[in-house]
């Protein structure tokens, strides 16, 4: 698609039209018409292929036939802001008062955007790790913000302290965390979180946290970084009924801040998409109230998945990362006699039938040699499928 040159000015000073004038599609839109055109199993884009709880969908459904089809209130029926505050506080003890400091939006990338765009002023400075979830770049682009990053470096992805300190400053506006991390399946300790919390303080900075992933850790716990003192004044939290309920088209997400930053962002995001998904909102709150069985069983689930797809990727002779939650888990083919990643990415179809992600893609052109030879690949998927691109990927070192 084209885009004529009076409007193109503004998405191509952002970077987001390539130099031709067309649009480039996401790393993850890219690779899953490559699974489409080719066949092969796509472990790119992360979705699961299965249907998450039976209530959750059945409730979407009641709520089409009961005559929930227009538009909800701005900030999102009652009823999902009411189970967003009580899922709050049952598991993380935080209080959110559903009639002001909770938001629903259309998916967490709205969540993100309106924050963005409300809190930013031109020449801002945002702080985030890299690599970094496409979409943070880009917004931060379209918000004129100045994007500034810690790297995370294999085999663990923690942040060097140090690092974030010397990059969070006076200058900075936001800090955008990711826990559990997108693409490398890092979950970050309270040591960490706390020492943004301190550097937030110090330099008066908003902290926005991502954390779509929150149910989803293997073994150790997710720390909101609202939980940590000092943090709940100046934190926007960030999260999504996609990855917890095996819903990500329905783009059902939320947010949840201190009241006048809340009004800040419903300034922004009422002018974005108004409001979304009606039927869909009554539904994820029946699944935002679904008992701990049902959290438990997600997170043992998806562990069973990650580590077949490990074994497998040790097993077909990448170099594997851990990841601690999450849906992905980072290989390096640079064993196998693959150096880019990218390169690797699109001919793997070919070599064995599977598609995966070049880390590179979440990275500022200046940082991709680092990551080059890494491959982001996701286990979120059936343990069949899961088995036979294991099998397909152990062929590859016979070709290497
Ligand atoms: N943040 C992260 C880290 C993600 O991985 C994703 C995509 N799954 C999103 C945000 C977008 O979430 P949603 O589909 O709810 O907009
Ligand atoms: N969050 C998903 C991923 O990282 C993809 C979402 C998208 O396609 N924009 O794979």
């Amino acid at each position: 698609m084209t885009i004529p040159g009076a409007w193109r000015r503004t998405a191509r000073g952002a970077g987001l039209l390539a130099a031709d004038g067309t649009v480039a599609a996401s790393i993850f839109a890219e690779m899953s018409a490559l699974a489409a055109r080719t066949g092969a199993i796509n472990l790119g884009q992360g979705f699961p292929n299965e249907d998450g709880p039976s209530e959750v969908l059945e409730a979407a459904r009641a709520a089409i036939s009961d005559g929930v089809n227009q538009y909800p209130p701005g900030r999102g029926l009652p009823v999902l802001r009411e189970a967003i505050a009580r899922h709050q506080h049952r598991f993380y003890g935080l209080g959110a008062d559903p009639e002001t400091e909770v938001l629903v939006t259309a998916g967490a990338t709205e969540a993100l955007a309106a924050t963005i765009l409300a809190l930013l002023e031109p020449g801002d400075e945002v702080v985030t790790f890299e690599p970094f979830y496409d979409a943070y770049g880009a917004l931060i682009a379209l918000g004129g913000g100045v994007h500034r990053t810690v790297r995370l470096r294999a085999p663990d992805f923690q942040p060097d302290l140090d690092e974030l300190r010397a990059t969070v400053s006076d200058r900075t506006r936001l800090i955008i965390v990711n826990n559990p991390h997108n693409p490398t399946g890092a979950v970050f300790p309270a040591e960490t979180l706390a020492l943004i919390v301190q550097l937030a303080e110090r330099h008066d900075a908003v902290i926005v946290t991502d954390e779509v992933y929150e149910h989803l850790t293997f073994g150790v716990a997710h720390i909101p970084i609202a939980t940590i003192p000092g943090a709940g004044a100046r934190t926007v939290t960030i999260s999504s009924g996609g990855k917890t309920f095996n819903t990500t088209g329905w783009k059902i997400g939320w947010l949840t801040a201190p009241a006048p930053l809340v009004t800040a962002i419903l300034a922004v995001k009422q002018f974005l998409t108004y409001v979304n998904g009606a039927p869909f909102q009554p539904a994820i709150a029946v699944g935002l109230d679904l008992p701990d069985s049902f959290y438990t069983g997600i997170a043992a689930d998806l562990r069973f998945k990650r580590d077949v797809l490990e074994r497998g990727l040790a097993a077909a002779g990448f170099t594997v990362s851990r990841p601690q939650g999450s849906y992905f888990i980072v290989a390096d083919a640079a064993p196998l006699g693959y150096p880019d990643g990218a390169d690797f990415c699109r001919a793997l179809p070919g070599l064995a039938g599977v598609v995966a992600v070049p880390i590179a893609a979440f990275c500022s052109p200046e940082h991709r040699p680092e990551y080059a030879s890494l491959v982001r690949f996701a286990y979120c998927k059936r343990v069949d499928v899961l088995e036979r691109a294991s099998e397909q990927l152990a062929g590859l070192t016979a070709r290497a």
